[in-house]
């Protein structure tokens, strides 16, 4: 069994995690204190080394931390690794979603995929990342009151339909992107022990 601090304060944040992962195998813990770290990388797993590396200098323990986004084919330069910023501070993440849905009016080509970059910091020679996607389209209505983030506006090709993924909520628990990079995080640690 292997023990992983969560380069998080966010309660929340180290409750999924540890739903996702099985606790015989990787166990999970909230950081007791938030570091600010910049996260200005230039991917995905750019910024979940660096919140990693900063979590690991400070408490000297085996880190977990995770970076994700919604990479929109349509509107490449604008999400991705700055979904969270995506129309600049101060939104929330519905105003967030209904811009998203605003600024594909009149764009045919809606493909789009969440990912999920796990960076597993064990100390400066053991540095693990796992990936995870979810593949589907943004939708033309805000849908749903599961998840957030984006999840009201994305409908996953694997959910059978036209559900979003905020309709979808014990689907998704199973096949995100979040679920996905963390079941190969497991698989790895289960052999590697
Ligand atoms: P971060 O990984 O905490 O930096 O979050 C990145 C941003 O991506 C979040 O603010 C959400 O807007 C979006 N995002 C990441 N994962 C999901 C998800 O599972 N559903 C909906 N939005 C997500």
């Amino acid at each position: 069994m292997i023990e992983l601090l969560i380069a998080s304060s966010n309660a929340h944040k180290a409750e999924e995690f540890s739903e996702l992962f099985d606790s015989k195998i990787v166990t999970v813990k909230p950081a007791t204190k938030k570091l600010e770290v910049v996260e200005n990388g230039l991917s995905y797993f750019e910024n979940a080394r660096l919140k990693a590396e900063a979590y690991y200098k400070e408490f000297k323990t085996p880190v977990l931390a995770d970076d994700s986004g919604l990479n929109v084919q349509a509107l490449s330069e604008e999400l991705g690794i700055h979904s969270a910023r995506f129309g600049g501070e101060g939104l929330t993440d519905k105003d967030r979603a209904l811009l998203l849905l605003k600024k594909m009016e009149g764009i045919s080509n809606r493909d789009a995929y969440f990912t999920c970059v796990l960076c597993v910091y064990l100390n400066e020679k053991e540095i693990f990342y796992f990936e995870g996607r979810m593949s589907g389209q943004v939708g033309y209505a805000y849908r749903g009151s599961g998840g957030f983030g984006y999840d009201p506006v994305f409908i996953p090709l694997e959910g059978g339909g036209e559900l979003t993924v905020s309709e979808l909520s014990e689907w998704k628990n199973k096949n995100s992107h979040r679920a996905v990079a963390t079941g190969l995080a497991q698989k790895f640690f289960s052999q590697r022990s």
